[in-house]
């Protein structure tokens, strides 16, 4: 079976009814590795930006920067890399930037560091779009947004770095990168229509969307059975998503692990996603599932899914539908 998952990695990822689904890959290590993994994918859908930051032993410079961000720009060429700008803080720690707190994930995380420190995010923006000039296959993603206002500092700090590198290109003729955000804190679900005014696309981060939702540390083995994103209550959260997008027009993704999940990917699919982000190794069995079902038969069981009241119902239900392909 293996054999037959990985030979669909450079198939088209569409259903059998003929629905193209997007299959982008969530990466943050080395150009070289990505490259050689990620060849199935059609595009990134989260690089995070941090990994990097966490293996060095001090902040790497603009020009360090830009070098790597223009490693994977042009590696994934012509399709699309979406940057997350740095999300340190929570779990996320960089050495040379200590940050001792009671409750990190409620703590200074994400877009709340950067925006108390704009020279580090100006650094980052512009090295992403010095590179993005070359290549024009960027778009910039801001984490841990949990309000508006949020939303509307880092847009100043982002419009403040593009004019800085596009000034120095008289003749420069190419618009800015267009900016998304992280749906990861509960209280965004309640502003869409709001917070889609701010933004061009956004994207699900479904393991802190999960463990804001459930109250349940996402690392903390003693609540992990807890930690569910097929809880009805994050089924639902992410339905929401789904509608106001449509209802919105703004292009959403997912790219949490439950994109990377062959039955994750399944409910997605009913819920009406159409582009998962997830990590290399999952891409595979990801289209292998894409391949062999029809849209017309998920969106069916939206209804029953919704209407489910445990997480084990869910599951059976999908199951149920895995078993009966053919
Ligand atoms: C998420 O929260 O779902 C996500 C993709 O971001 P990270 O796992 O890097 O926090
Ligand atoms: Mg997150």
């Amino acid at each position: 079976l293996q054999a037959l998952v990985d030979s669909e990695r450079d198939e088209l990822s569409q259903t059998r009814d003929g629905c193209r689904v997007m299959v982008l890959v969530n990466s943050g290590l080395s150009p070289d590795a990505d490259m050689a993994v990620n060849q199935g994918a059609d595009g990134v859908g989260l690089y995070r930006t941090e990994i990097p930051f966490m293996l060095l032993d001090r902040f790497p410079s603009e020009q360090e920067q830009y070098q790597r961000y223009s490693e994977i720009l042009s590696a994934f060429l012509p399709n699309n890399v979406c940057m997350r700008t740095l999300d340190v803080g929570g779990d996320k720690e960089l050495s040379y930037f200590p940050i001792i707190e009671e409750n990190p994930f409620l703590g200074w995380r994400g877009i709340r560091l950067t925006l108390d420190h704009p020279e580090i995010f100006l650094i980052q923006a512009r090295a992403m779009y010095r590179a993005a000039l070359e290549t024009q296959n960027l778009s910039v993603m801001l984490p841990m947004i949990s309000s508006i206002h949020e939303v509307i500092e880092a847009k100043k700090l982002l419009a403040r770095a593009w004019k800085e590198v596009s000034d120095d290109l008289p003749e420069c003729s190419m618009q800015q990168p267009k900016t998304g955000v992280m749906l990861e804190v509960p209280s965004l679900l309640y502003v869409l229509p709001e917070l889609a005014k701010h933004v061009d696309f956004w994207s699900v981060g479904s393991n802190d969307l999960t463990q804001y939702l459930l109250a349940v540390d996402r690392n903390n083995l003693q609540v992990a059975r807890l930690f569910d994103s097929f809880n009805p209550a994050v089924v639902r959260a992410l339905s929401h998503i789904q509608q106001q997008s449509q209802a919105c027009t703004i292009p959403v993704s997912i790219c949490g692990e439950i994109a990377g999940d062959p039955l994750g990917c399944l409910l997605l699919l009913v819920l009406g996603y159409s582009e998962l982000s997830m990590s290399s190794a999952n891409i595979s069995q990801v289209k292998y599932m894409i391949r062999r079902v029809r849209i017309d038969d998920l969106v069916l069981m939206r209804e029953q899914i919704l209407a489910c009241e445990t997480a084990e119902q869910i599951y059976q239900y999908l199951f149920q539908y895995i078993h009966e392909l053919d």
